[in-house]
């Protein structure tokens, strides 16, 4: 087993079906009595649900949360949450409304509740990623990591059958890379091969039956294991290419993940044959890269990256990208094997 440190991050989870109801409770709790509530502009009817629940608790309700919190946004966002003489957070949606709430947090101190709608895990992370004139910037402080996150089985029950299973790959992407941490451990080991397990269950069943509760209860549990993954140790290759591709050519989050994690983990195999054989015990077979390339099939998402809009011609200088700042990763980074990697991805090929 080894030696290794393990850090708790502190935070409340209230999970299961209907929880939503628990939000005025939760406030309370945390003294929050003039709450701001974030959504995206495609989810204001969930802010509104929020600002029903909280009542004379809702100070206000903003909807312009945007994928990779630009700071354009943060800075309105702020405008209002003066204006309103807010003293708590309450943030509704995906990775994208917890952004804003989180760029919030750690400019005011003000505390959180995070209610996730996606599979993408960012409630559960002191991370925060910021763009600002096309460069994100992502920082870390324990002030970032929302207080208390209600996860409601209900609320997911809507997220579109393409986008869950975008999401939930997103998430199994989170705990794969936890099984190969530098920085890893046997208790997120533990949530990292929960998660993908569970993961990995349900979202064949969501594909084929959206509102499938059982299965949407089962991903939504094994999103927050892998999101507790990825704020726990840190990530490698996979993520770090995904931010690379992500940032170069504005690809979208869940499915740019979805078609580069295959491959990513068929780079690294070679290095890492103990984790490589755990997946071989979660997935039920020999080859796991395999295997996620065709669970990304199964629920119906995209494994070419020219389909989401990279161009050819960004192949090698993605792969150079990628190299420029040095980080950990089990495998050397060489920039013709990344070239080969990203080639593959490009084209949608089995990952090699
Ligand atoms: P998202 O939050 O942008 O959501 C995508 C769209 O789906 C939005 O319009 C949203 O309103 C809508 N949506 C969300 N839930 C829905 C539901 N249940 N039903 C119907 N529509 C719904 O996407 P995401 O993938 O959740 O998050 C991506 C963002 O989160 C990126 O900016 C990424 O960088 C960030 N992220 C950050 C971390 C972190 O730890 N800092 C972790 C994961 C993701």
């Amino acid at each position: 087993m080894g030696s290794f440190h393990y850090t708790a991050h502190p935070g409340r989870v209230i999970f299961g079906r209907g929880t939503l109801g628990q939000l005025a409770a939760e406030a309370e709790r945390l003294g929050i009595r003039r709450a701001i509530i974030f959504s995206t502009p495609a989810q204001k009817a969930d802010g509104d649900t929020v600002a029903g629940l909280l009542g004379a608790g809702a100070a206000g309700l903003f909807t312009g949360a945007a994928m990779h919190t630009p700071l354009r946004v943060t800075t309105q966002a702020l405008a209002v949450v003066e204006a309103v003489q807010a003293d708590g957070i309450v943030a509704i949606g995906g990775g994208s409304s917890i952004g804003l709430g989180k760029a919030i947090a750690v400019r005011t101190g003000l505390p959180q509740i995070a209610i996730p709608t996606t599979y993408a895990g960012s409630e559960m992370t002191s991370i925060l990623g910021e763009t600002e004139d096309g460069r994100k910037v992502t920082r870390s402080d324990p002030e970032i990591l929302p207080e208390t996150v209600i996860y409601d089985v209900d609320l997911t029950l809507g997220l579109p059958a393409a986008m869950s299973g975008t999401s939930g790959i997103n998430a199994i992407a989170h705990a794969i890379e936890a099984l190969y941490a530098r920085d890893g451990n046997p208790v997120i080991s533990l949530l990292a091969h929960e998660a993908i397990s569970a993961l990995a269950g349900a979202l064949p069943r969501i594909a084929d039956a959206m509102g499938d509760e059982a299965a949407r209860e089962r991903a939504l549990y094994g999103a927050w294991l892998s999101g507790t993954c990825l704020g726990s140790v840190g990530m490698a290759l996979h993520h770090k290419l995904c931010h690379t591709l992500g940032g170069m050519f504005g690809l979208p989050h869940a499915e740019l993940h979805t078609a580069i994690l295959p491959h990513a983990l068929a780079y690294n195999a070679p290095a890492v044959p103990d984790v490589i054989a755990r997946l071989r015990l979660i997935l039920g077979t020999d080859q796991p890269a395999a295997a996620l390339y065709a669970l990304a099939q199964r629920v119906g998402a995209r494994t070419a990256l020219r389909d989401l809009g990279m161009p050819e011609e960004g192949i090698r200088a993605a792969a150079e990208q990628a190299m420029a700042n040095p980080y950990w990763n089990p495998r050397t980074l060489e920039v013709g094997a990344l070239t080969t990697l990203i080639a593959n991805a490009w084209a949608g090929a089995m990952p090699a």
